[in-house]
């Protein structure tokens, strides 16, 4: 059994870490695969998997994704070797990533933010016309988030989609919080136990009141910078 974390961040978006630091941490976070997932981008990824490469010691296989910003919510695309744009409807999304091979993930449903649009449906109530690989039944992104997860477990009950446990960690301290369990070793391992929906969402630990201090720190001076970096990019 192998554990990865497939769903979390590094300053090329809202992040705090570089995707050399992210790497770092990883190796030390206790999972042996991580994805990074930042938003609208996959150049923090690109280099995380390029730096995975040039340190082998470090143990970490990074898979190359992205949190798509679709009108009905965040999507993650998983396995991707062409960028995907954002504001489209999550089918369509989800279908750009299918012709890639890659995988795709509904990401958190029920949290406060979902990065829906308004006027447009939340990605969870659509379900059933989007051809979903996984969701996230445990996205540990903050201390509210187990409160949200149990709504999503309900979810995993009636549709046959991959049960998935990840971080959604934007310090990379909290990487491996959340995370997916799957028999293998490998990346590709991994896709094809999400594919047969065979991985299995994990808790490393629950929020501490230190966890929270650091979380809240950290949201403000990322926001004053990730403001930055849109603006200068868009
Ligand atoms: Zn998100
Ligand atoms: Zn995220």
């Amino acid at each position: 059994m192998a554990k990865a974390d497939l769903h979390l961040h590094t300053d090329f978006s809202d992040g705090l870490h570089s995707p050399r630091q992210v790497v770092q941490s990883a190796s030390k976070s206790g999972v042996q695969i991580i994805a990074v997932t930042d938003h609208d981008t996959m150049e923090g990824a690109l280099r995380a998997k390029e730096y995975s490469l040039r340190r082998p010691d470090l143990n970490i296989q990074v898979i190359v994704g992205e949190e798509v910003s679709t009108l009905n919510g965040h999507v993650i695309g998983l396995f991707l070797t062409r960028f995907v744009p954002p504001r489209l409807s999550a089918k369509r999304t989800v279908d750009l990533i299918h012709q890639q091979s890659g995988v795709a993930i509904l990401a958190h449903p029920f949290h406060l933010y979902t990065g829906k649009n308004s006027g447009h449906p939340n990605a969870v109530e659509i379900i059933d016309q989007i051809a979903f690989d996984g969701i996230e039944t445990i996205n540990h992104g903050d201390a509210l988030s187990s409160w949200s997860n149990k709504k999503t477990d309900k979810i995993i009950k009636k549709q046959r989609l991959a049960s998935i446990g990840c971080s959604d960690a934007h310090n990379s301290r909290f990487i491996g919080m959340g995370y997916t369990e799957f028999d293998g070793t490998n990346t590709e391992d991994l896709r094809a136990a999400i594919l047969s929906r065979r991985t299995k969402p994990h808790y490393n630990r629950s929020w501490k009141i230190n966890d929270i201090l650091v979380h809240l720190r950290d949201s403000s001076s990322v926001l004053n910078r990730y403001r930055k970096v849109l603006s200068t990019t868009s």
